[in-house]
C-alpha cells in the first residue's frame, strides 16, 4: 500500500476535472488516477499532467455509464493500491444538444463575451428526451454505480472521502414539485427505490411536454437539474450510511468549459479549486453537506 493518499476523478481528461487531478497532485500531494471514458483523450491529458510536473499520474480508462468498465477500474486499483482516500465524481454531461457548428450558426460566436455566450447557448440549446434520459444516466446513475463499486477501497482508506461535483443548477428551490422537493430533502426516510421512482415520473412527464411545468419540474437544463438535485441526495444518502467516511457535494462556480460553451465567470483552475478544498479538508470534518464558493450551503 502506498503512504501517499490515493485519489480517483472522473471525467479528469479537460475542464474542472483536469483542473482537480492537477491540484489535487501538486498541491495535495496525492497519487493522482486520472479516468476518462475515451483512451486517446485520457491519455493526453495524463501525458499533459506528467509534462506539468506531475509525474506519477495515472490513467485509466472509466465510462462510469458502463458496468464493465467501473469493474475494470475497481480491480485494478485493489491491484495496485489496495485502498482508494479519495474519489471525485465529476463526470457529467449538459442534457442538452448543443448546437454543432457554432461558426455556421452564429458566425460571431468567437467573439461573443461570457455574458452574450450564455444568452446565446440558452436560446440555441434543445433538450431532446434522449438528451434529457443521457443526463439521468449519467449524472445520477453513473455516478450512483461508480460511487458503490468504488465503496469498499474507500473504506479501507483512514478517511475514505467522496466529493461529487454538484451544481447551484441541483438545489430544492428549483424544484416547485412539492411531492419531489419534500422528498429530496427527506434524508432520514429518503430511499434509492424513492429516488428511482422520482426520476422515473420526471422522464414521463418530459415525454409529455407540457406536464413538465404543470407538474413542478424545472425548466430549461431541465434534466441536468433534476439529475443533480437526485445526486445531491444520493450524497446525503451515503453520509448517513457511512458515518466514517466523508461525503460532500461541492458547486465549482460558474466556470468557462465546453459544458459552458465557455460561457462561465471562473476559469476551471479556479473552480477546480472550489472542489479540491473539500477534497482535502482536515480529517474529522464536515459530511453530508454542500459546498458554495468554498463555504458551507443549504441544499
Ligand atoms: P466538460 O464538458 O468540460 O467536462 C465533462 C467531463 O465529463 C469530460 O471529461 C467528459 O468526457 C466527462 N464525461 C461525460 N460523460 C462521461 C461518462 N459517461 N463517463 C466518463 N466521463 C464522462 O464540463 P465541466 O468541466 O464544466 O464539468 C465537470 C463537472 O462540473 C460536471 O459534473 C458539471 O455538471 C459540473 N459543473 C460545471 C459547471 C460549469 O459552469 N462548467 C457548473 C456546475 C457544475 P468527454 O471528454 O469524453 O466528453
Amino acid at each position: 500500500r502506498p503512504n501517499t493518499r490515493v485519489a480517483v476523478v472522473t471525467g479528469g481528461n479537460k475542464g474542472i476535472g483536469f483542473e482537480v487531478c492537477r491540484q489535487l497532485a501538486v498541491d495535495g500531494g496525492v497519487t493522482v488516477v486520472l479516468t476518462a471514458r475515451d483512451e486517446a483523450r485520457g491519455a493526453e491529458a495524463a501525458e499533459r499532467l506528467r509534462a506539468l510536473g506531475v509525474t506519477d499520474a495515472v490513467f485509466h480508462q472509466l465510462d462510469i455509464t458502463d458496468a464493465s468498465s467501473i469493474a475494470t477500474l475497481v480491480y485494478f486499483l485493489d491491484t495496485r493500491f489496495g485502498k482508494l482516500d479519495i474519489l471525485v465524481n465529476n463526470a457529467g454531461v449538459g442534457g442538452v444538444e448543443y448546437p454543432q457548428e457554432l461558426e455556421a450558426n452564429d458566425g460571431q460566436f468567437a467573439g461573443l463575451d461570457s455574458k452574450q455566450r450564455l444568452e446565446w447557448m440558452v436560446k440555441n440549446v434543445r433538450e431532446p428526451i434522449d438528451a434529457a434520459r443521457k443526463a439521468v444516466e449519467t449524472n445520477y446513475y453513473g455516478t450512483k454505480h461508480v460511487t458503490q463499486a468504488l465503496l469498499p477501497l474507500l473504506q479501507s482508506s483512514k478517511e475514505g472521502r467522496i466529493v461529487t461535483v454538484s451544481s447551484e443548477y441541483g438545489l430544492l428551490r428549483l424544484i416547485s414539485n412539492e411531492e419531489a422537493r419534500r422528498d429530496l430533502n427527506d434524508i432520514d426516510n429518503l430511499t434509492e427505490e424513492r429516488l428511482d421512482e422520482l426520476l422515473g415520473k420526471f422522464l414521463n412527464d418530459f415525454e409529455e411536454g407540457d406536464a413538465l411545468e404543470t407538474h413542478g419540474w424545472p425548466t430549461g437544463f431541465s434534466a441536468y437539474k433534476v439529475a443533480m438535485a437526485a445526486t445531491n441526495a444520493y450524497s446525503r444518502i451515503l453520509a448517513r450510511r457511512h458515518p466514517m467516511l466523508r461525503v460532500n457535494c461541492a458547486h465549482p462556480g460558474y466556470v468557462k468549459t465546453d459544458m459552458s460553451m465557455g460561457s462561465g465567470v471562473l476559469t476551471p483552475e479556479e473552480g477546480a479549486q472550489r472542489v479540491v478544498m473539500v477534497a482535502l479538508l482536515p480529517d474529522g470534518g464536515p459530511t453530508g453537506k454542500y459546498f458554495t464558493k468554498g463555504e458551507e450551503a443549504s441544499f
